[in-house]
């Protein structure tokens, strides 16, 4: 982690290039100091470039939202690691609920990503959480163990600084239901041991981030609660005003 904490806005299918492009101007216009906070835009491919460019020499950073495993060949709509690296792009969300419900990815074809992102320069971003059934019945800790052990099968090492999980209970991702503080401090808590226990002092040390509904109201509390170094935040990073103050909230902490 190269600052205290972290927030990546995910944009999801969301802004035109012009519209991407106006917010990146409004944001640096609002934000004159981010010194404890790392902020990461993941917009939209058609945006990506636009971004990296109205970012240059910024204190902000760029993230794509998804990415395939394999660098080149006859995967139709689909974007390597190499596109995104050669563009300027840093990081890179995988596993994303959306992706792993609406679009059937499994745990197996999201490692094949993280092993592909870990061999380039991006950093990913590994969203993991349970839906409600799976809370309600118990599950929460065997799904989130799993959704680790099988998402990093492969892979020996990781490195703190270049990788970041975040923790997404499906139920409370644009539901504007927020799980509770002692439901985030409990899942972290679990997250940080699978890690320490697939990679030591290396694993414990990787930053994890809360994402559900995360707004400028909820900030402060979640930011508060043990375990927690940033925010993973989907809605409320479309609106300028409630990511501003978010980003505020978060860098003052
Ligand atoms: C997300 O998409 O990762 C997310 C957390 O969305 P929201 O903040 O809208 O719940």
């Amino acid at each position: 982690m190269k600052n205290k904490h972290i927030i990546a806005g995910n944009w999801k299918m969301n802004k035109s290039n012009k519209e991407a492009n106006s917010f990146i101007i409004e944001i640096q216009n609002r934000i004159l100091d981010n010194g404890n906070t790392d902020v990461i835009f993941c917009p939209p491919f058609t945006s990506l470039i636009t971004i990296v460019e109205a970012l240059k020499n910024s204190q902000f950073y760029v993230g794509a939202q998804n990415v395939h495993y394999e660098i080149e060949g006859a995967y139709t709509g689909e974007i390597s690691v190499n596109m995104l690296t050669s563009i300027g792009v840093e990081y890179v969300i995988v596993g994303h609920s959306e992706r792993r419900h609406i679009f059937g990815e499994s745990d197996d074809f999201i490692n094949k990503k993280i092993v592909a992102v870990k061999d380039s320069k991006l950093i990913p971003i590994f969203c993991i959480g349970e839906t409600l059934e799976q809370r309600n019945s118990g599950h929460t800790g065997k799904i989130l163990n799993d959704q680790i052990e099988f998402g990093l099968k492969n892979i020996e090492n990781i490195d703190p600084d270049n990788f970041i999980i975040a923790y997404e209970p499906v139920w409370a991702i644009g539901t504007g239901e927020t799980a509770s503080v002692l439901q985030v401090e409990e899942a972290h808590h679990k997250i940080k041991t699978y890690l320490k226990n697939l990679f030591g002092s290396n694993g414990e040390q990787v930053p994890i981030l809360y994402g559900g509904s995360v707004n400028e109201k909820n900030a402060e509390s979640l930011i508060n609660t043990g375990g927690v170094n940033g925010f993973l935040i989907g809605g409320s990073s479309l609106k300028i005003d409630s990511f501003s103050e978010i980003i505020n909230i978060v860098n003052n902490f």
